[in-house]
C-alpha cells in the first residue's frame, strides 16, 4: 500500500510519523505513488469537477511532508537521504556535515538520472497503463517490421522522431550509423552485424533503414582525422578511428566529387554518401542479398537534418531522393 510505503520512507530519514500522519494514507488499494497518480487521473478522468479539490489535496500533502522533511533536518543536522517511493519526488533535502540551512540543495531538481525517473513513471500512466492494446502483445514476444540502423548521437532519436511505439523498430545504433562489410577475419566488427543476423533472419524484418544525420561527429572525425587517429589524447589505444574506416569509400568518393568546395559542403555530402556505403555493405551479407533478390527485404537511405528540421529518404540505386519538411 501506498501509505505503507510512504511510512517506511519517512521512518528511514528519521521523521516522526506518529506526530504528522501522512494523508497518503487516504488512498487505499495502491502499491505505488506511480499507481496512485493513475488512481487519482482515472478518477478525474470521470469526473472533472473533482479536479480543483483533488489538487488542493495533492499540494497540501506536499507542503506537509516538505514541512516535515524540514523540520526533521533542522532537529538531527543529520544527512537525510530518503529511500524509496519518494525518491523520485524533489522532496529530498540533503546537508552536508557541518553546513546549515541554507547550504542545503534540492539535488533531485538537477538530477538529470531522476529526471528520467519521473519521466518513466509518466511513460508508465499514460502509455503502458493506459494502452494495453499495444503493450500486452509485446509481453510474448516481439515482431517489428523495421531494422533502424542510426547513430548514437543524442540528437538522433529514432523511436521519438519517427513516434514508433515500443515494438515497432528493432534498433541499432553505433557511431556514424556505419554498417561495415561481411567479415569473417582481419577486423571483426561483430556487434553490429550479430544485430542485422538477428534483425533478418530472426525477426525476419521486411526493411532496413540507414538513418544518417547532419553535424555527425563520426564523419567530422573521418574527414579531418580529428578524433579519428590511432590513439586517444592520452596515448591508449582509439577505437574511433579504425570503427570509421569503414566509411573511408565515402570519404574517397567525396574528396573526388566536391574535393574543391568547403568543408561544411564535404560533410554534408559525405554524411549522405556514407549511407550508401552502408547500404551497399549490408548487400555482402549473404542473406540480406537473397532476401532483397526474393523481394521479403527492402533498403532505405534515410538523412536527418536536425537544424532544418527535415527528412530525405531514397532507395539505393533508385534516382530521386524524397523530402520531407
Ligand atoms: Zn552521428
Amino acid at each position: 500500500m501506498a501509505a505503507a510505503h510512504v511510512t517506511g520512507s519517512l521512518l528511514a530519514s528519521g521523521v516522526n510519523t506518529h506526530e504528522r500522519p501522512s494523508k497518503v494514507a487516504g488512498l487505499s488499494g495502491v502499491a505505488t505513488i506511480g499507481e496512485a497518480q493513475f488512481k487519482l487521473l482515472s478518477l478525474v478522468g470521470r469526473k472533472p469537477e473533482l479536479k480543483g479539490v483533488v489538487a488542493a489535496k495533492l499540494a497540501a500533502l506536499a507542503d506537509e511532508l516538505e514541512m516535515t522533511l524540514s523540520l526533521d533536518t533542522e532537529k538531527s543536522d543529520n544527512n537525510i537521504s530518503p529511500r524509496g517511493p519518494l525518491d523520485h519526488l524533489p522532496l529530498t533535502t540533503t546537508t552536508t556535515p557541518g553546513s546549515g540551512p541554507s547550504e542545503r540543495k534540492h539535488e533531485a531538481d538537477s538530477n538529470p538520472v531522476d529526471d528520467l525517473k519521473k519521466r518513466f513513471l509518466d511513460f508508465k500512466i499514460n502509455y503502458y497503463l493506459k494502452q494495453p492494446q499495444f503493450v500486452e502483445p509485446l509481453k510474448t514476444g516481439q515482431s517489428p517490421k523495421i531494422l533502424f540502423i542510426a547513430c548514437c548521437d543524442s540528437r538522433v532519436t529514432p523511436e521519438y522522431i519517427t513516434k514508433a511505439r515500443p515494438g515497432e523498430l528493432f534498433v541499432l545504433r553505433n557511431i556514424a550509423n556505419l554498417v561495415p562489410p561481411m567479415e569473417v577475419a582481419g577486423k571483426l566488427h561483430y556487434g553490429t552485424s550479430a544485430a542485422i543476423e538477428y534483425a533478418v533472419l530472426h525477426l525476419k524484418v521486411e526493411h532496413i533503414i540507414v538513418n544518417g544525420h547532419r553535424a555527425c561527429g563520426g564523419i567530422q572525425a573521418l574527414m579531418t582525422q580529428k578524433r579519428g587517429g590511432k590513439t586517444t589524447d592520452t596515448g591508449s589505444k582509439s577505437f574511433i578511428g579504425d570503427w570509421m574506416d569503414v566509411a573511408r569509400p565515402a570519404k574517397t568518393k567525396t574528396l573526388e566529387q566536391c574535393g574543391h568546395h568547403d568543408l561544411q559542403t564535404q560533410l554534408r555530402f559525405c554524411e549522405k554518401e556514407s549511407v550508401n556505403n552502408s547500404l551497399r555493405n549490408l548487400l555482402t551479407f549473404p542473406w540480406v542479398k537473397q532476401a532483397v533478390d526474393a523481394k521479403r527485404l527492402q533498403l532505405h537511405g534515410w538523412y536527418y537534418d536536425f537544424v532544418e528540421g527535415a527528412l530525405s529518404t531514397w532507395k539505393p540505386n533508385t534516382p530521386g531522393m524524397e523530402l520531407l519538411t
